[in-house]
C-alpha cells in the first residue's frame, strides 16, 4: 500500500445546489416550507438522514425562505438539551379512534435561521431509542401510530399556527405519510390548496411495512378503495409507498440511485414497479454537506484542526487517536477508518471476508459502528486476532466519528448499495481517500485516481466481490 497522495482539495465545494435549485423557482420568491423528518442533528441521529436535514434546513433558510422542521420530541432531543427559550402549545386531535393530547414546542435556531417544531408525546416517542427496542433489536410493533402520529400533528400544527406552507417536504418512510394525508384526509381542506408536496428517499430499504390492519387505524378517509390500494402494497400496509404514489414529485439523494431504484428489486426492494410509474416525477439531487461542521479546520471534535489545502496536520491526529486506542503510535503505516452503521447495505460482510488479509499487512484500521449482532461480534474476534492494529469501537460515537476522519488515511465503504453516502465526502474534505464501491452515490462522486495524471479523488471498485475490494485497497 502506498502513501496516499491525492490532493485534498478535489473535493467538491457543496453539492446541495441541485436540490436547491430544483425546490427554488427564483421567480417564486421567498416560500414557506415545511419538512418532516425523524432525525435532525444534533437531537436525533441514527445516520446521514439527520445530517443532510440539518444542512438543507440551514441552506434553505439562508437563501430566504420560511422553513419549520417537524421532529418527535425522542428521549435523545431531551438528553441533547435544547438552548434557549421554547414557545409551546397543545391541541386535541381525533386520532385512532379517540382524541390524543397533542403538543408541541417551538425552538428558533436563530443562528441558521429556521425553527424546530417539535412533536412531544412521551408515550409515543419518549423511548430508549428512536425506532427499534435495544432490548431485542426488533422495531417498536406500534411504529406505524407513531409515525402516524407525527404527520397528522405536522398537518395539525400548520393549521393552528395558520402557517399555510406552500411546499410539504417528507424524508422517508417516518414522515411519508404527510404526503399522503395532505392529498386524501386534507384534500378538501382550503388551507392546503396552495401547498404542493415532495417525497425525498433517503434508502428505499426501510419502507414502514405493516400488517394491512394498520389501515383501519388511520381512520375513515382512508377507508375507500381505491386510498386503500394507493396505501398498500402486496398485501401490507406501506407508508413509503403511499407517498410515492400521492407526493407531487418524488426525489432521492444521487442521480445513480435514481436509475438503480427503478430498475431491479436489489435496489428497489419491491418499490420498483411503483417508483417507474412515477419516473417522469422523479429526480435525483445530490446531499449536501455543512463545511461548517465537516471541515477540518473549523472542527473543535478533532484533537489538531488542520486545512484542506495542508494535509499534515492529519499525523498529529493520527498518533492522537492511535494513543487513545492503544494502537502502535506510528505515523508511517496506513491508517484505514470505517463509520457505519452495522448492516448488509454497508458491505460489512465483504469486508470480513478479506480482513485477515488486509490485517496481515502493514496498516492499521478502526472501524466504528452499531448493529447487527454477527457483525459485532465478528468485529470483536478480529480485534482479539490483531491487537496490535485494529480497533471495534461499538455504539454511536458522534466525537470518534470526527476523530477518525481526521486520522484515517483511508476512508473504506465497499457497500453493497449506498442511496449518498456521506461520508466518502466528508473524507475528500479531511484527506482522507476514500475506498468505494461503484454504486449510488459512491458512484456518482468517486472518481478512480490515476497516478499517472493526477486525476481522481479515491479507489473504485465496481462488482461486489471481496476480490475486486482488495485490490481497490492495494492500490490504495
Ligand atoms: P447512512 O445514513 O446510510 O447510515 P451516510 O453515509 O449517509 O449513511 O451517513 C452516515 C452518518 O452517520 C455520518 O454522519 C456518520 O459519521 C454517522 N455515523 C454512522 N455510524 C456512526 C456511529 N457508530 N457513530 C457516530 N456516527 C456514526
Amino acid at each position: 500500500m502506498a502513501d496516499t497522495a491525492i490532493p485534498a482539495q478535489n473535493a467538491p465545494e457543496t453539492l446541495d445546489e441541485s436540490l436547491k435549485a430544483s425546490l427554488i423557482k427564483p421567480s417564486r420568491g421567498p416560500m414557506k416550507i415545511l419538512i418532516c423528518s425523524s432525525e435532525l442533528e444534533p437531537f436525533a441521529k441514527t445516520g446521514g438522514l439527520a445530517d443532510v436535514t440539518a444542512a438543507l434546513c440551514k441552506r434553505l433558510a439562508r437563501a430566504g425562505h420560511e422553513v419549520k422542521l417537524f421532529l418527535p420530541k425522542f428521549k435523545s432531543v431531551y438528553q441533547t438539551g435544547v438552548r434557549g427559550k421554547m414557545s409551546s402549545d397543545s391541541l386535541e386531535i381525533a386520532f385512532n379512534g379517540s382524541s390524543l393530547p397533542l403538543r408541541w414546542e417551538i425552538y428558533r435556531d436563530k443562528a441558521n435561521g429556521f425553527e424546530v417544531v417539535f412533536v412531544v408525546n412521551d408515550d409515543l416517542f419518549h423511548r430508549e431509542s428512536m425506532y427499534q427496542d435495544p432490548q431485542t433489536g426488533l422495531d417498536y410493533q406500534d411504529n406505524d401510530t407513531r409515525f402516524f402520529f407525527f404527520c397528522r400533528a405536522a398537518l395539525e400544527i400548520a393549521k393552528s399556527l395558520d402557517w399555510r406552507p406552500d411546499i410539504i417536504h417528507a424524508n422517508d418512510w417516518q414522515s411519508a405519510l404527510v404526503v399522503s394525508l395532505h392529498k386524501t384526509c386534507y384534500a378538501d381542506d382550503p388551507f392546503f390548496q396552495n401547498t404542493r408536496s415532495l417525497l425525498t428517499i433517503h434508502n428505499a430499504a426501510y419502507q414502514g411495512v405493516f400488517d394491512k390492519t394498520s389501515l383501519a387505524k388511520l381512520g375513515d378517509w382512508a377507508a375507500n378503495q381505491e386510498t386503500a390500494r394507493a396505501m398498500t402494497h402486496r398485501g401490507k400496509m406501506n407508508f413509503l409507498k403511499s407517498a410515492i404514489h400521492y407526493a407531487d414529485i418524488v426525489n432521492t439523494v444521487s442521480e445513480r440511485y435514481a436509475v438503480e431504484i427503478q430498475s431491479s428489486p436489489e435496489y428497489g426492494f419491491g418499490l420498483e414497479g411503483a417508483l417507474r410509474q412515477r419516473n417522469a416525477d422523479l429526480f435525483g439531487a445530490l446531499n449536501g454537506v455543512d463545511y461548517e461542521i465537516w471541515d477540518p479546520a473549523v472542527d473543535t471534535l478533532i484533537p489538531y484542526q488542520y486545512s484542506v489545502n495542508d494535509i499534515s496536520g492529519k499525523s498529529k491526529n493520527k498518533l492522537s487517536l492511535q494513543r487513545e486506542l492503544k494502537l502502535t503510535e506510528d505515523t508511517r503505516p496506513p491508517m484505514i477508518g470505517m463509520i457505519s452503521r452495522l448492516t448488509e447495505q454497508k458491505g460489512i460482510d465483504l469486508f470480513l471476508e478479506i480482513a485477515e488479509d488486509i490485517l496481515s499487512l502493514d496498516v492499521q484500521m478502526v472501524a466504528l459502528g452499531e448493529g447487527g449482532r454477527e457483525y459485532v461480534a465478528s468485529l470483536r474476534e478480529l480485534e482479539k486476532q490483531f491487537p496490535n492494529n485494529f480497533r471495534a469501537l461499538i455504539g454511536f460515537d458522534n466525537r470518534m466519528a470526527h476523530t477518525i476522519e481526521a486520522a484515517s488515511d483511508m476512508y473504506l465503504m465497499p457497500s453493497r448499495y449506498e442511496p449518498c453516502g456521506l461520508n466518502q465526502l466528508y473524507s475528500l474534505r479531511y484527506g482522507t481517500a476514500p475506498i468505494v464501491r461503484e454504486t449510488g452515490g459512491l458512484a456518482d462522486t468517486i472518481s478512480e485516481y490515476d497516478p499517472a495524471t493526477g486525476e481522481g479523488i479515491g479507489f473504485v471498485f465496481k462488482n461486489y466481490s471481496s476480490d475486486e475490494l482488495l485490490e481497490a485497497m492495494c492500490r490504495g
